[in-house]
């Protein structure tokens, strides 16, 4: 019996990329799809929304002059077109897919709408959100959790490029330990770079577990799934650091 029945899964725009500096990499989206698949596999049912800082990032732009609200609108565009790009790596797979995004495109994808992504969800299709909330001002981490409350998702799977949640920068801080799990309110009263405040605070209201992992290492997010692999599980409970580490 799975832990969890049905989960969202967050993806970076950053994990499509490739070595050779392409915004998105067929072969390392292929890989991530072929994780996604392994995962269906197993009988979950999946949410993924895609973000896109791999092509454009609002407030990046804003520092450098751009209006923010304008930058963000572009932000979201871009996080359209890393969808398209997973969808198209889902179906060339035999995976049945649907974009929906929060900023309607209809010659495009499907608006978002609750009931019809939940009656996907129950035909085993697999539901990529687009556009995070559809508004400025905020990221695709908020739109991961706003969609993991209203589809009821047991869970959020946060894949990145580290493996889960260090006390400091481990890149930059030697010894720097990994918690097994540890609460919303630490994450927060810590300011520790899991997901945006608006997004663990949503996913604290409505007591979804986020379990940050690495999805750049192969199979991982079907071992994570299984409880197996490295993570951080951020939620209500106690917290452990994992001492080994
Ligand atoms: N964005 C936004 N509202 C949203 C989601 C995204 O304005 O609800 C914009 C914002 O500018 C953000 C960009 O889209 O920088 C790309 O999304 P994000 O940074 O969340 O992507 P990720 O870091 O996950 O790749």
């Amino acid at each position: 019996m799975p832990r969890f029945k049905r989960i969202l899964l967050k993806l970076s725009g950053e994990v499509l990329m490739g070595e050779g500096g392409l915004a998105i990499d067929p072969a390392v989206t292929a890989r991530v799809a072929g994780e996604i698949a392994d995962a269906k596999a197993k009988g979950y049912e999946l949410c993924v929304v895609v973000g896109g800082g791999n092509i454009f990032r609002g407030l990046a732009a804003a520092a450098k002059g751009f209006e923010r609200a304008t930058a963000d609108y572009m932000g979201m565009l871009a996080t359209v077109m890393n969808a398209l790009a997973v969808q198209n790596a889902l179906e060339q797979i035999g995976i049945d897919t649907r974009v929906q995004s929060a900023i309607p495109m209809a010659s495009v994808c499907e608006p978002f709408i609750r009931r019809r992504a939940e009656r996907h969800l129950e035909k085993g299709r697999v539901v990529i959100f687009a556009a995070g909330v559809g508004s400025p001002f905020f990221t695709t981490d908020s739109g991961a959790a706003l969609r993991a409350a209203e589809l009821k998702c047991d869970a959020l799977f946060k894949g990145t490029s580290v493996d889960g949640v260090y006390d400091a920068d481990p890149k930059k801080v030697p010894g720097a330990k990994r918690y097994e799990s540890i609460s919303y309110d630490r994450v927060l009263a810590d300011n520790l770079k899991v997901m945006d405040a608006s997004a663990i605070a949503l996913c604290r209201e409505n007591d979804i577990p986020i379990v940050v992992f690495n999805i750049r290492e192969p199979g991982n997010l079907a071992a994570v799934l299984a409880g197996e692999g490295v993570s951080t599980t951020v939620r209500n409970e106690q917290e452990t650091v994992n001492a080994g580490l």
